[in-house]
């Protein structure tokens, strides 16, 4: 199968595999006082530098969860319990992963005012229009890096710059899953005091995430019990997973600028011959992230078109790929019409794509044209 669906999910890294099996094989607790427990805590260390280094933050401002949606509910359960009984007001783009947008809706139920900001009709969110929003009752902003479905890079740095120039108690939070590794993510410059992030998306097994929390920030924990990474996220530390996560992150972070130079080239070769193919319409913007592409087929459903690709070997996905088919609302807030959406697919790059599986791609693209029917 030639895989173009990378934004969904990335194959482990062979580092990040042999990391992991390691890591069963030594299976210490780090919380026992014995030396397999030792050496189980220094493996979770050196995982958890890795990481740190990659945000350009300090080891004990990473926390290990079981996932990016955990790590999103954590910032934005924390950011209730800790501030929201004397304020009401929580603001986040109108495109967020649902990890972070229906968190926000069941808050919204809960008698929270959710405040969604709209990208322009260039795809564009604005600090100002952030800034505007935010006032004395505002506790949080949580504003993703790169949307998965468009791959629209947005403003992070400038949008909590002026979010915390309005009014700089609010907790900042970054989803950060579709950016990380890929490009650079200095915590000490974006202004973010909560940022998420995710293994499976750079190559190392699902999973494992983490929440970076900026020192001095407090967090009120999801997980209470044994009292693990510092008492912010207890339950048993996942060794394999953390020693596989930080040897993808190694291995990215130490390629990040050949592995980009090759998608950014694919993109722009994809996008050409896209760009010549009769009747599909790029909806990424210009600028987006070189790893996604989303484009529309008009008159074909995404999900006939997915399993078309799928049975000439080629996998993209339809929209978002943690929507399951369910429709998008991403791309409506995006401004595309009823018609894009229902059309829309997800092609979604790694560095180990060639361009022969790109040109693979065009022609099964082209052949769907001429085998299915137009919908009505
Ligand atoms: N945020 C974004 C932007 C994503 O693309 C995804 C996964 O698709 C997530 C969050 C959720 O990540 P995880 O699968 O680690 O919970």
């Amino acid at each position: 199968m030639i895989y173009f669906d990378n934004a969904a999910t990335t194959k482990p890294c062979e580092a990040s595999v042999a990391a992991a099996v390691q890591a069963m094989r030594e299976y210490g607790n780090p919380s026992s006082l014995h030396k397999m427990g030792l050496q189980a805590q220094l493996l979770v260390d050196a995982a958890r530098e890795s990481l740190a280094k990659a945000l350009c933050c300090m080891p004990e401002e990473i926390i290990f969860t079981s996932c990016a949606t955990e790590s999103s509910n954590t910032a934005l359960a924390s950011a209730v319990r800790l501030y929201g009984k004397r304020k009401k007001k929580l603001i986040i783009s109108a495109v967020e992963h649902p990890s972070v947008a229906e968190p926000a809706a069941r808050l919204e139920q809960d008698g929270y005012t959710v405040v969604r900001i709209a990208p322009d009709e260039q795809g564009r969110l604005l600090p100002e229009a952030f800034a505007e929003a935010v006032d004395e009752d505002t506790f949080l902003v949580s504003c993703m890096a790169v949307n998965n479905e468009t791959g629209a890079d947005f403003p992070v740095r400038e949008i909590f710059a002026a979010v915390k120039r309005k009014n700089s108690e609010v907790l900042t939070h970054c989803d950060a899953v579709q950016a990380f590794c890929k490009q650079p993510l200095d915590t000490r410059k974006l202004g973010a005091d909560l940022l998420s992030v995710s293994g499976h998306k750079i190559y190392a097994p699902k999973g494992i995430g983490a929440l970076y929390v900026k020192k001095g920030v407090r967090i009120a924990p999801l997980l209470l019990g044994g009292g693990q990474e510092k008492s912010r996220r207890s339950g048993t530390e996942n060794v394999p997973l953390i020693c596989a996560f930080g040897a993808a992150v190694r291995e990215f972070t130490d390629h990040t600028k050949e592995r980009t130079a090759t998608v950014a080239e694919l993109n722009s070769y994809l996008r050409q011959g896209l760009a010549s193919a009769a009747g599909v319409e790029l909806l990424s913007p210009v600028d987006a992230t070189p790893y996604i592409i989303s484009i529309s087929v008009a008159g074909y459903k995404s999900e006939t078109l997915l399993h078309f690709l799928e049975s000439e070997g080629v996998c993209v996905s339809s929209g978002s790929a943690c929507s399951r088919g369910k429709k998008s609302t991403v791309l409506g807030a995006f401004g595309f019409s009823p018609a894009q959406v229902d059309s829309a697919l997800r092609i979604s790059l790694s560095h180990e794509n060639t361009k022969q599986e790109a040109d693979k791609l065009l022609e099964a693209l082209s052949a769907a044209r001429v085998r299915l029917c137009k919908v009505k």
